[in-house]
């Protein structure tokens, strides 16, 4: 019997993620170059290594309690005290999760019903829209291709108008896909918007320690603490993707509602990870320095062989992503463009159009490759616009 008819009908509208498809497609080709994915191609700091084993070898292998270690959540604390000036409660504002994919999907699951609504400025990080999706309620993209991908206050009060169903806005800087980011006064004129309406705001702040602007990350929770969500987590800031580690900072109000999906969704956090996490997050608070400076000069060196073949821009301030619009006399259906590139010269990028409707005709370039990657690839790249062009 068939009985594939009985599950959520809701499952129909999610596709299988846009950026893995194009990745499995363009893996045949043998010798490719990938500049695809977004993880560090750093190995996790050693020390932080030796906690994870030290934690195998006193056989750490029980169940913590769901919110986590206490522990780690201290260190968590102090840790966005010390780096963004935030006030959270490690016994009731803080939660370890499975990376800050569980994070986004635990507080979307506890705030959305069918037919409520989800506002994110677009082009954006595609992990929301199919959990929006899955709860029945609808992601509204606001359009930034503009204005350098930057969300104005007013363009975010003109969609709260619109959408009179919102009940969450999200927030990802620096960006993936864009890397863009926000400064203080920025951040604190959305936040002056966000107060004027019974909205929760999720704040994706993944990438907060690969800020490039000098300036200190600053959050939005330290000017709408009350309505906002923020999400972290240690899989780009100390390159420890597969530990699955990351974090809820929400006032206590929210993070006690969004403990109950958690404690379902997956009873705890791994018991050896939070063990290296607590090693990073208090000997290892600026790991990601190290990282950054690298990431500066492999951005500055794409943008240095892209820009003078006339793809545009916008300069990415943070995160290690280069978003890049198609120059106008090539292939402006990026998906093609890309795989006839990856056909005929063996390097792999990522369609814009896997990050909402708004990322049509661009390109997105993660700079996590090494810097030998990286130059063979511009190598390549230039060599194919040329031959496009009857150069
Ligand atoms: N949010 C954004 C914007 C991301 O780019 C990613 C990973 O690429 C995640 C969340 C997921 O992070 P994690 O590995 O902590 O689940």
């Amino acid at each position: 019997m068939n009985v594939s008819n009985l599950f959520n009908p809701n499952l129909d509208k999610i596709q299988i993620s846009a950026i893995r498809r194009f990745d499995q497609e363009v893996s045949k080709i043998p010798g490719i170059l990938k500049l695809t994915l977004g993880e560090p191609d750093f190995n996790p700091p050693q020390h932080v290594e030796d906690a994870a084993v030290a934690a195998v070898r006193a056989h750490e292998s029980h169940y913590t309690g769901m919110s986590g270690l206490l522990e780690l959540r201290q260190v968590a604390s102090e840790f966005v005290a010390e780096k963004y000036s935030l006030n959270f409660d490690p016994e009731s504002e803080i939660l370890v999760t499975v990376g800050a994919t569980e994070a986004i999907s635990a507080s979307l699951m506890s705030i959305l019903v069918a037919g409520d609504k989800v506002l994110t400025p677009a082009p954006l990080y595609p992990g929301y829209e199919p959990l929006i999706q899955l709860a029945g309620a609808e992601m509204i993209e606001i359009d930034t291709t503009k204005n350098g991908f930057v969300l104005t206050p007013e363009m975010l009060e003109s969609a709260l108008v619109a959408n009179p169903e919102t009940k969450v806005v999200i927030l990802n800087y620096p960006s993936n896909p864009t890397g863009v980011t926000y400064n203080r006064a920025e951040i604190k004129a959305l936040a002056d918007v966000i107060k004027k309406y019974p909205v929760v705001v999720i704040s994706d702040e993944i990438y907060s320690e690969l800020n490039y602007t000098g300036e200190k990350h600053v959050s939005i929770a330290e000017f709408a603490r009350d309505q906002t969500i923020v999400l972290n987590g240690l899989s780009k800031s100390h390159a420890m993707t597969g530990y699955r580690i990351g974090f809820i900072f929400a006032d206590a109000s929210l993070t006690q509602l969004i403990i109950k999906t958690h404690q379902y969704f997956v009873t705890a956090a791994t018991t050896v990870s939070q063990f290296a996490a607590i090693e990073a997050l208090k000997n290892g608070k600026d790991d990601a320095a190290i990282m950054a400076k690298e990431y500066i000069v492999r951005r500055d060196y794409i943008i240095s062989q892209m820009a003078p073949l006339g793809f545009d821009i916008a300069k990415p301030d943070g995160a290690f992503y280069i978003f890049a619009k198609i120059p106008a006399d090539l292939n402006q259906n990026d998906f093609d463009f890309l795989l006839d590139f990856a056909t005929e010269k063996q390097v792999a990028f990522i369609p814009g159009s896997s990050f909402g409707q708004y990322g049509k005709g661009y390109v997105r370039l993660s700079y996590a490759a090494s810097m030998a990657v990286i130059k063979e690839a511009m190598v390549r790249l230039t060599a194919y616009v040329n031959d496009k062009r009857g150069q």
